[in-house]
């Protein structure tokens, strides 16, 4: 007999937006799993820049005191040429861009979200998702 697949939600996508949610839904008390088509480790970078309010966010959620040591710091930025902007004048508890990894974000999101008892699956070299991947 084939094995029930028993949740509510399913994510589709180990990003940083399936994580996130994923963990928000589990904080819910709303039973998920995520869907992950990559069966490696990720590698990629693109969302790279943190701003002050994705910070906020994080750390409203204890997460951010662990990503931000991933990071490199950058308190003043130059849009243009000859424009500064400082962001120290910002009234945040986070007056910076920080430039991390995509990946590194996604493992702090993942950790939390195992913790919280999200199963996330990915997909198997034969293409298809499988549980007996993950521990
Ligand atoms: C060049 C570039 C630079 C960027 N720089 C920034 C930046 O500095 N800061 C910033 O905040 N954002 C930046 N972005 C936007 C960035 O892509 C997003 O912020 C971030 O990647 C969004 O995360 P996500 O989880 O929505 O999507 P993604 O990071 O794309 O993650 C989607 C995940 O879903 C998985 N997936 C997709 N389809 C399926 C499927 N059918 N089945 C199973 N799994 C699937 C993928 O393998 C992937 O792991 C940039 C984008 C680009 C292209």
């Amino acid at each position: 007999m084939k094995p029930t697949l028993s949740t509510d939600v399913i994510v589709v996508g180990a990003g940083p937006t399936g994580l996130m949610l994923a963990c928000e839904l589990a904080l819910a008390g709303v039973r998920c799993r995520v869907l992950e088509r990559r069966a490696d480790e990720p590698n990629i970078t693109r969302a790279f820049a943190l701003h002050a309010r994705t910070l906020e966010l994080l750390d409203a959620r204890g997460l951010a005191d662990d990503v931000v040591p991933r990071g490199v710091q950058i308190h003043v930025v130059a849009p243009l040429p000859g424009v500064s902007v400082d962001l120290r004048e910002l009234d945040s508890r986070y007056p910076m861009v920080l430039i991390v990894p995509q990946s590194g974000t996604e493992m702090v999101l993942q950790a939390r979200a195992e913790q919280l008892g999200v199963v996330i699956w990915p997909r198997t070299s034969e293409g298809v998702f499988s549980a007996s991947t993950v521990g």
